[in-house]
């Protein structure tokens, strides 16, 4: 822990679902935090845990535009460069494609670019998105996908493809080091209950016993990381010294189907909710589930926390139960300390 001391850490998209815990967990190992967020999804309140920690700052600003002086100043020079800045639900990715678009894109590039001139490390937030409705299963990162280029999750996909593509550029020409993690389906406290994803979906509406909508008929898979565990293999894979030479994945490999995991919900939450069916969104892949042979052989990673826990601590936090630090939130949902 002692020897990240000292380290500052620029993380873009910190005031999100992800950016926010990776903060904390940056913060817990004693490095400064400077997030910089354009709030678009993004929350304050995802930072009040932040607040009392020394030299924490919030730069406000958009990753696609041009930086602002505070980011670019050779005072803050980073030794870490974190890029979560993008909306990851479809919903949100989806309301306006060019910008997503360009948040991958451009930001991307801004973001290196600062990491090449404070010879900072950087890690890309990529997606499992980036194979698509996959062909292979499980996905390992040699497959190379399976992708619509022209339907209406291209905007991300392709987004977050090309931003993988400006990275190994930028690490192939000795000009930043890299990585690059693929983030599968993660959940837990914070996301938002408007975020459109199926687990905040599914159990807010559960809590107000509202109906759930289940798009399809449920077959379809995902593979669900929680939370805690998903932030400790991005901070494993920024302290990795050795170079990866590729993605990774990061996820948790048990796999299940939808209606799995809406019955799972509906009998921990006790409640009454029915189930109605939404038509499957356009190019929904139809399964997911990570290959992480390479997370635990480069960094010694797996997922901890097993779905029940995971939904345990999410219910609570979906129900009102939200204390400011992790430590609080263990004690009051009696999950055992990671
Ligand atoms: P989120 O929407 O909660 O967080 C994204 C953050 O980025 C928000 O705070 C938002 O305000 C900020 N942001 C968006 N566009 C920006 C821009 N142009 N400039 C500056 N800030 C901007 O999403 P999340 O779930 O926390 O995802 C974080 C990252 O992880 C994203 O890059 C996403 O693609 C990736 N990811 C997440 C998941 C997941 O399951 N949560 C899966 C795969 C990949
Ligand atoms: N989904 C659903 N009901 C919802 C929201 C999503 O059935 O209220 C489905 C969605 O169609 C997809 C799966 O759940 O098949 C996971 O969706 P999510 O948006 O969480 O993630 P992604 O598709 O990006 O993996």
């Amino acid at each position: 822990m002692s020897r990240r001391r000292g380290l500052t850490a620029l993380v873009a998209g910190g005031a999100g679902f992800l950016g926010s815990h990776l903060c904390d967990l940056l913060a817990a190992d004693g490095l400064r935090v400077v997030c910089l967020d354009s709030m678009q999804t993004g929350r304050r309140d995802n930072l009040r845990s932040m607040e009392r920690e020394p030299g924490f700052e919030l730069v406000e600003a958009d990753i696609s535009e041009d930086l602002p002086a505070r980011v670019l100043s050779p005072r803050l020079r980073p030794d870490l460069v974190f890029n979560l800045a993008c909306p990851a639900s479809p919903p949100h990715y989806q309301a306006d494609p060019e910008h997503t678009m360009m948040t991958c894109i451009l930001g991307t590039r801004a973001l290196l670019r600062l990491a090449e001139a404070s010879r900072a490390r950087f890690l890309q937030a990529s997606t499992s998105e980036v194979y698509g409705d996959p062909e292979v299963h499980p996905q390992r990162e040699d497959y190379w996908g399976h992708v619509n280029p022209t339907g209406p999750r291209a905007c991300y996909d392709e987004g977050k493809r090309a931003a993988e593509t400006l990275c190994f550029d930028y690490a192939r020409a000795g000009r930043a080091e890299v990585r690059v993690a693929r983030i599968f389906n993660t959940y837990g406290p914070r996301m938002r209950s408007d975020d459109g994803r199926v687990v905040s979906n599914v159990v807010s509406q559960a809590i107000a016993g509202d109906d759930i909508t289940v798009y399809g008929d449920g077959s379809q898979t995902r593979s669900f990381c929680y939370v805690d565990d998903l932030v400790d293999g991005l901070a494993r894979l920024m302290r990795c010294d050795a170079d990866p030479r590729g993605a990774v994945n990061l996820g948790n490999p048990v796999e299940l189907t939808v209606g799995d995991l809406v019955e799972r919900v509906l009998r921990m939450t006790r409640s009454p909710s029915r189930v109605v069916r939404r038509p499957l969104p356009v190019d929904d892949p139809r399964r997911r589930r990570p290959d992480i042979a390479r997370a635990k052989a480069l960094l010694g990673w797996a997922p901890r926390v097993d779905l029940e826990e995971g939904l345990r601590h999410t219910i609570a936090w979906f129900a009102g139960d939200r204390p400011v630090t992790k430590d609080a939130a263990r004690a009051a949902h009696g999950i055992a300390a990671a």
